[in-house]
């Protein structure tokens, strides 16, 4: 069942995301997908949060940059809905909402991702949102679903 990993290694994170290109930024992140965790890299010496996962600081151009958990709240900041699925043996139904979420943590930090629980037609701009998992065969994927009483 995934999410009930333990410690991780390096070759069991390529073994579980093939079509991925991991590399040293990014493979913090997914490990931390593996587990059921959203991480996000952080500078430590301004704490700003940075992604696209890069490996140095745009702020204050320090390297000293490490992966750390968000809270998970966050509001759609923009979204769209897809029609066009690539496997059709996808559990997914269309449309598929996707949304930039811009998480709590900091303006202008958006993490890209589906919207669930919510009808495609019930989304709405700056609705409050919190990080939800979806599981999928060996995998878990972060989702995003309305906060509580948030849709009408
Ligand atoms: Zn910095």
């Amino acid at each position: 069942m995934p999410g009930n990993y333990g410690p991780l290694d390096d070759a069991h994170v390529f073994e579980l995301y093939p079509d991925i290109q991991l590399s040293r930024d990014n493979i913090e992140h997914y490990r931390g997908l593996a587990q059921g965790r959203l991480l996000i890299n952080r500078c430590h010496d301004c704490h700003h949060w940075i992604y696209p996962h890069r490996p140095m600081c745009p702020e204050c151009w320090s390297w000293n940059v490490k992966p750390e958990e968000i809270s998970g709240q966050g509001h759609i900041f923009m979204f769209t809905l897809l029609y066009q699925l690539r496997d059709p043996k996808s559990m997914i139904h269309e449309p598929v909402p996707v949304a930039a979420v811009e998480l709590m943590e900091q303006k202008g930090l958006r993490y890209l991702s589906r919207i669930v629980d919510c009808a495609p037609e019930d989304i709405t701009h700056d609705m409050p949102v919190r990080l939800t998992w979806l599981e999928e065969g060996d995998h878990l994927w972060p989702a995003f679903a309305p906060m509580p009483g948030s849709t009408g």
